[in-house]
């Protein structure tokens, strides 16, 4: 009998995180020269299992949301419950973000990470204009469902999807067969989402190995300040404002949260998009935390979308670090400004890498700071997006867990249990008729 345990899924995304990182590091120092490596590696084998792991999460992310978002909304009792539930949560995204990057800009106005600094911007940067309150709102509202799930439009899928459900459970015995029908392809979709993430170590290894053979770490030290800055804001609010979050509204243990968040953290730190994560998420959220289907495919699809803490703390830092490095004084108002438009550019924004440069190019407009600012910084962005990136997930599961708890739809002995979730990420390949 074989008695030795195997390793958990967390230990081989882990493992497959370091070996990827310390590739990289190797190749850029000791084979930066050798052709054949990057031919054949880098840009080779590293860059097309990396994209193809990528792919394999996004393909999943509209069927998912779709199905299990109208799984949720037909399985509600109650129409009203989701009115209430949307504003709860929605009301947790805009307090938390605007919290974000009003920390963002005391820590960067304290620490002046700007200050002094000599720096001469190597490119141009061009803004697009904020989007008007009006034009996110009507943005939520699909014309043809058919091209929102096209073009992946979380929030016109999201629309769409609780329309939908709601329509089923209106739709009596017809309604009860369509309800059954969409969730068993929600228990197949999840099991989808359990297969790919069992081939995530591989997947981590080749993005990691690639990012970094490539990644000119050069540029940390000269933006020492700003990097240390806007990392120690991140962790801070990632730790501190969810820990206190949680504790103080659930009463529930922020270092199992966290702990049982590890999964999905990495998948966003080696992806840098919430966009892509959003299985990963949305299994960790319900099968380990505990959150009942009907909040959480709700709250993770939103949150990705709607509510990005960590690059709300970003704009905030890399604001005022701009500022400073062009002797550019902010009044109150233009405060203000900042945390009003980085608030509103984030939720009409996906959760993709580099987004956040785009969103601060419309932030800095609305204040009349030069756009050049962003060139300053963009030589250390990939590596700030990717940790940024797992605060904004780990946001939106705080909320998840929060909102369900106010919702009597969080199973707390599940997310205590420190077991919960690992046999629904086992695939096991048995025969359709032996699977009965
Ligand atoms: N990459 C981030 C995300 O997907 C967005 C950004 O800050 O660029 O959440």
């Amino acid at each position: 009998m074989n008695t030795k345990q195997p390793m958990s899924l967390t230990g081989r995304v882990i493992l497959g995180m370091v070996t990827g990182i310390l590739t990289g590091f190797f190749i850029q120092s000791f084979l930066a020269d050798v052709s054949f490596v990057h031919e054949y590696l880098v840009n080779g084998l590293f860059e097309v299992g990396g994209q193809i792991f990528i792919s394999s999460l996004q393909m999943l992310v509209v069927p998912l949301i779709f199905v299990s978002l109208v799984c949720g909304t037909s399985s509600l009792q109650d129409i009203t419950t989701l009115g209430r539930m949307g504003g709860k949560t929605l009301g947790f995204y805009l307090v938390t973000t605007a919290v974000a990057i009003t920390l963002a800009l005391t820590m960067g106005t304290l620490f002046q990470p700007g200050a002094g600094a000599d720096l001469t911007a190597a490119a141009s940067f061009q803004s697009a204009e904020a989007p008007s309150l009006g034009q996110v709102i009507i943005n939520m509202f699909p014309k043809n469902p058919i091209a929102s799930m096209a073009q992946g439009n979380t929030l016109q899928i999201i629309v769409f999807a609780i329309l939908f459900g709601i329509a089923i459970s209106a739709a009596g015995e017809a309604g009860k067969r369509i309800a059954n029908v969409f969730s068993d392809l929600n228990e197949v979709i999840m099991k989808l989402v359990a297969l790919l993430m069992n081939i995530a170590p591989f997947g981590v290894f080749f993005l990691m190995a690639k990012l970094f053979s490539g990644l000119g770490l050069g540029a940390i030290w000269s933006l020492g300040g700003y990097f240390l800055v806007l990392t120690g804001t991140l962790l801070l609010h990632g730790f501190v404002t969810y820990g206190v979050l949680l504790k103080g509204l659930t009463g529930l243990n922020p270092v199992i949260f966290l702990r049982k968040m590890e999964d999905a953290i990495m998948f966003a730190f080696s992806t840098a998009s919430s966009n892509a994560t959003i299985p990963v998420t949305l299994e960790t959220v319900k099968n380990r935390l505990g959150v009942k289907n009907r909040v959480a495919s709700f709250t993770v699809p939103l949150g990705a979308t709607v509510n990005m803490d960590g690059t709300a703390i970003m704009q905030g830092v890399a604001t005022a670090f701009i500022a400073q490095a062009f002797n550019i004084d902010l009044t109150m108002g233009d405060y203000l400004a900042v945390i009003l438009t980085a608030t509103l550019a984030s939720v009409g924004t996906a959760g993709v890498p580099g987004v956040g440069l785009i969103m601060l190019a419309m932030v800095l407009n609305q204040v009349g700071l030069p756009l050049e600012g962003i060139a300053l910084i963009m030589g250390v962005d990939r590596l700030l997006d990717m940790i940024r990136t797992a605060v904004n997930i780990t946001g939106d599961s705080a909320a998840s867990v929060i909102v369900a708890n106010s919702e009597g739809a969080l199973d707390k002995e599940r997310f205590n249990d420190p077991l919960a979730g690992e046999k629904e990420e086992e695939v096991h390949f048995v025969p359709a008729e032996e699977n009965k």
